[in-house]
Parts: structure tokens; sequence; C-alpha cells
């Protein structure tokens, strides 16, 4: 009898230790998935559309936490700090990747502090102005910033934001420097280039579709390689002279160190199930997004583009002097 309990006991400790009772019941209560960036941004908007349909194929609620602040930096050291146990994950974009050469000092390290889940979208990015700037495409405008660079402003969510990535590349590629007003997300940054408090504005497809349609908002050129498909009559900064200028933010679901494999696995499948999901694919679609395809939803696809990225902007930020502590 006591030979059995002891057996018992240690099958129950081995099975902790690899985390297959804790998967077993996972998840019997809300999950939370933190994001770096206000609520009605581009990446609120992507979390939002992913985690309803997560939570769906968990059959519990996935709760959206906006932990903003410090250009994003702020919400991946709070998810490596929380318990690893599947509860508390983090979407975050290239920002993972590129944080680590802009920050002295950073609470993480994305290549070790991390379980990966898998990579989730990908979305374009244009560059937009408040409505009455007077250019009328990208051309006149850099005459104009050129002309003007006293007076106008450029708006991002803050150091290693995509929103600040993008408008440093562009304004660097025609060597005029702006004064650039960090916010906490690109929602509020919208807010005010609507409100024409500021000039100028590189933002996600999936914030920016509704006013370009809408025509609250003047747009002088898409930052990826081809045309974005949802807005066809939109040229490429590339195709208007801007050779090589090509940006796009994909996104990444981690979750702490730690955090139990068969967990993990649960998380994995539920991911990609949604992004096969009809209707996220046609929401996505529709804000110029693309949600990646099954083998990128993966630990070892999130894991491997997170180190390539890394390599890639790592000696370009760090050469453009970006920094902050
Ligand atoms: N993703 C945006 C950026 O990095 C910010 C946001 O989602 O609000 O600029």
């Amino acid at each position: 009898m006591l030979k059995k309990l002891i057996a018992a006991a240690a099958t129950t400790t081995a099975l902790l230790a690899s985390g297959s009772l804790l998967a077993a019941d996972f998840p019997d209560r809300t999950v939370t998935m933190v994001i770096p960036f206000a609520a009605g941004g581009p990446t609120d908007t992507i979390a939002r559309i992913v985690a309803q349909t997560m939570a769906k194929s968990l059959k519990q609620p996935v709760v959206v936490e906006n932990a903003t602040g410090a250009g994003g930096t702020l919400s991946a050291g709070k998810v490596k700090r929380a318990e690893p146990d599947g509860y508390t994950l983090l979407l975050h974009h290239n920002g993972m990747a590129t944080s680590p050469a802009m920050y002295r000092k950073l609470a993480f390290n994305p290549l070790t502090d991390f379980e990966y889940v898998g990579q989730v979208a990908d979305v374009p990015m244009v560059l937009v102005a408040r409505k009455d700037l007077p250019p009328n495409n990208l051309k006149e405008l850099i005459d104009y910033v050129k002309a003007n660079k006293s007076k106008l402003t450029m708006g991002n969510a803050g150091l290693g934001a995509v929103s600040h990535q993008c408008g440093m590349l562009f304004l660097s590629a025609i060597g005029t420097p702006l004064t650039t007003v960090p916010y906490k997300g690109t929602a509020p940054a919208m807010n005010d280039l609507l409100g024409g408090t500021i000039d100028l504005l590189c933002d996600q497809t999936t914030s920016t579709t509704s006013h370009i349609r809408a025509g609250k908002v003047k747009v002088y050129g898409a930052t990826t390689k081809a045309r974005v498909a949802s807005l066809p009559n939109i040229p490429t900064l590339a195709e208007q002279g801007m050779n090589g200028f090509e940006m796009y933010v994909w996104h990444g679901l981690y979750a702490p160190k730690g955090t139990p494999k068969p967990v993990i696995a649960k998380l994995g499948a539920a991911l990609r199930e949604a992004l096969a999901d009809p209707n996220v694919k046609s929401k996505f679609a529709d804000l110029g997004a693309e949600t990646v395809p099954a083998e990128k939803a993966t630990p070892e696809g999130l894991q491997a583009h997170l180190k390539a990225e890394i390599d890639k902007w790592g000696p370009i930020y760090k050469k453009a002097g970006a920094f902050a502590d």
C-alpha cells in the first residue's frame, strides 16, 4: 500500500513538473492578453479579433489588457514577471525585436525571457497627414517637409513603436528631422491628427483604413513592397521613388518563460484555429492585414522570425543612435 502511495505521489510530481496536470484543466479561468499600446489602436485591433476567437476554442474568456508606456516595452517586462501558467500572454509586434537595440536598459530579453506561442498577422503601414496639409503627393510632401521643417510635427507611439521606426526611416531617407510627438499608442495620435494638432503619422492600415476611405486623412503611400490589396489606389513609397523603402508590422504571441509545453501547445492550437477562421481572415483582409500561415503560428516559426529580425534591425538602429535609457 505504502509503495503504491509513494508511486502515485511520484507520478503526480512528475506530471506537475511536466505541466501535464496543469494542461489537463487549462484554461479553467480567464486568460489575459497584454498588449503594449492604447485601446482602439492597431495592435489593440489585431489583439481583440484574435482574443475573441481564441476564447471560443479555449472555452474561457480572453481579455485584452492595455499596458502602455515606454514605446511598448513596459508590457513585455510585465508579462516576463507574470506567473508562467498560460493565463498571462503578450501580443507584441516588431518592437520585441528592435527595442533591445534602442533601450540601454531594458527589463526583458526577448530571446531568453519568453516561451513562444506563434506568429499572428502581418500588417502594412501607410504615411498619412492631417486632411488640410497642402501637398498632394509624395514628391510635393518631401519638398514641403524640407521647406517647413521647423513647423511640422510627426506623431508616434514612443521610441521603439513601429510608428516611430517608420517615421524615423522616412525622415532619415529624406534627410530632414522633424519634431516628433510620442503618445501611448497611435489611437490618441490619430485623434490628434484628425483634430489637426499634429501633421504627420505613419500608422498601420488596421487603424487608418476607415479614415482613408472616409477622406478624413491625406495618404502619401504604403510602406510595403507591393500595394495593399484592400487599398489598391494607394501607391507604395518605393514605387514613388523611395527605392527599397519596405516596412511591415509582424505580431507574435508570447508567454512567460517556464510556461509548461502542454499549455503552450493548447494556446498554439487555439491561435491556429483563430487564424484559420474565415471571419477573422476576412476582417483582417478588409483592414489590409493578413493572418500568417499555420506553420508560422508555431513556437519555432515565431522564434526563428524574432531572431532574424533582431539580426536584421539591431545593427541598423544601433548605428542610427536612436537610444533611450
Ligand atoms: N502599433 C502601434 C505602433 O507601434 C501603436 C499602437 O498599436 O497603438 O506605432
